[in-house]
């Protein structure tokens, strides 16, 4: 992602964040720690089903803020627009996950994966 246009949507998300108070500052700083991190914008679109609107994430279920994931979508969405408008580069808005992340390992999934990988082990 470009550096330029990613700051220039986080501070359109930043003051959206302060105008609606439909989420906080926090979440939009780590909304951009999302952007930031490779593969994080990824996983978090195929863990919990993000997109602008909906997350599937325990933070979003818990509280009446917009959830970090969701911002960072719409974050990316921005950024996206505004490539185009400044490079005309014809950008999807839509972010199309590749399989090009690093799996998150659930703490609580792993007791299973350590099992079943013995069980492999000893088969
Ligand atoms: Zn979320």
């Amino acid at each position: 992602m470009n550096m330029s246009a990613t700051m220039s949507a986080y501070n359109a998300a930043m003051t959206w964040a302060r105008r609606s108070g439909l989420t906080d500052e926090g979440r939009v700083n780590r909304a951009l720690g999302i952007l930031k991190a490779k593969g994080a914008l990824e996983r978090a679109i195929v863990k919990y089903d993000a997109t602008v609107d909906e997350c599937l994430c325990p933070s979003n279920a818990h509280s009446d803020l917009i959830c970090k994931h969701r911002v960072a979508v719409m974050m990316f969405k921005k950024h996206q627009r505004i490539m185009n408008e400044e490079f005309d580069l014809g950008l999807s808005e839509s972010f199309e996950p590749t399989g090009d992340y690093e799996p998150e390992i659930d703490p609580l999934e792993v007791p299973d994966a350590i099992e079943s990988w013995y069980e492999l082990r000893d088969a």
